[in-house]
């Protein structure tokens, strides 16, 4: 029996003979069937062609991607602290190397995952550091591989350690979350916002959606909410869910005026253009 892993979100699904008919993640209007149909890998052939690759963007904060880009594409983020190593999000292929290199910086005391798009194969990551997964309980029915190491957490923000914050903003799905580092950016506040809130093109702006391929709007008392989650908490940078989605400075007043952009574009603002 084998864990299949679907190659168009990255789910990993509990071991079987064979591989489901259809990908419950994929089906959802947030995510889609590609054009050539459902398809499905093993961790172990995802290997043979993938790796992962690393790049430090500032002391303390490593992404991880894999190369060539599998699934969605996202990269998961290391936060190094003298209390112990978070991995925020996670990345289908957990590889040999990956494992050694993480181990060698300390290890892992908690992974917490923002959202079901990218739970992909936590439970493998969870076995390998023997750390528990925080997600959100408001997304428990997204779960497609149960696991012991699973923490559900609840409320509008849950401390994993000194200074490292998940916050619950909702929008893109209902337990979306967040995480505040306070020391990222030299202590000027970091906030890691994968795609509750994205990091559009521009660099210079963010989006809040329900669905980023199907591209279904929120509304906007949604992105308000997402807005005032993060309000309390303070934060110069943010880095959104791709290698090159961030905000090295000013973002949170980039995030304000976004969501005011938003909401009124939504409202009729460029009705007359
Ligand atoms: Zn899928
Ligand atoms: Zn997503």
């Amino acid at each position: 029996m084998q864990s299949h892993i679907c190659t168009a979100c990255g789910t990993q699904y509990p071991p079987s003979e064979r591989p489901a008919e259809t990908c419950t993640i994929c089906q959802d209007e947030r995510q889609f069937v590609p054009v050539g149909g459902q398809g499905w890998t093993t961790l172990e052939r995802l290997g043979i062609a993938h790796c992962n690759a690393y790049r430090q963007h500032e002391p303390n904060l490593i992404g991880i991607g894999t190369q060539p880009v599998f699934a969605i594409g996202q990269r998961a983020l290391l936060i190094v602290t003298a209390e112990g190593n978070v991995l925020w999000d996670c990345i289908s292929l957990l590889d040999a190397a990956t494992i050694t290199l993480l181990k060698a910086l300390g290890g892992l005391k908690a992974i917490a995952i923002s959202h079901p798009h990218f739970y992909t194969t936590m439970e493998e990551w969870a076995r390998a550091f023997e750390v528990p997964v925080y997600v959100n309980s408001a997304d428990r029915k997204w779960v497609m591989r149960p696991h012991a190491r699973l923490r559900f957490w609840d409320g509008p923000t849950h401390e994993l350690a000194p200074g490292i914050t998940l916050i619950r903003c909702g929008g893109h799905f209902a337990g979306g979350s967040a995480l505040h580092w306070a020391h990222g950016a030299s202590g000027r506040g970091v906030l890691l916002s994968s795609d509750m809130a994205t990091v559009n093109m521009d660099r210079k702006s963010f989006t809040f959606m329900r669905s980023y391929p199907n591209m279904i709007p929120l509304s906007a008392s949604q992105v308000r909410a997402i807005a005032a989650a993060v309000e309390p908490f303070r934060f110069d940078r943010v880095y959104s869910h791709f290698f090159d989605r961030m905000i090295a400075t000013g973002a949170k007043e980039i995030l304000r005026s976004s969501v005011v952009r938003y909401v009124a574009a939504v409202q009729g603002a460029y009705d007359a253009n």
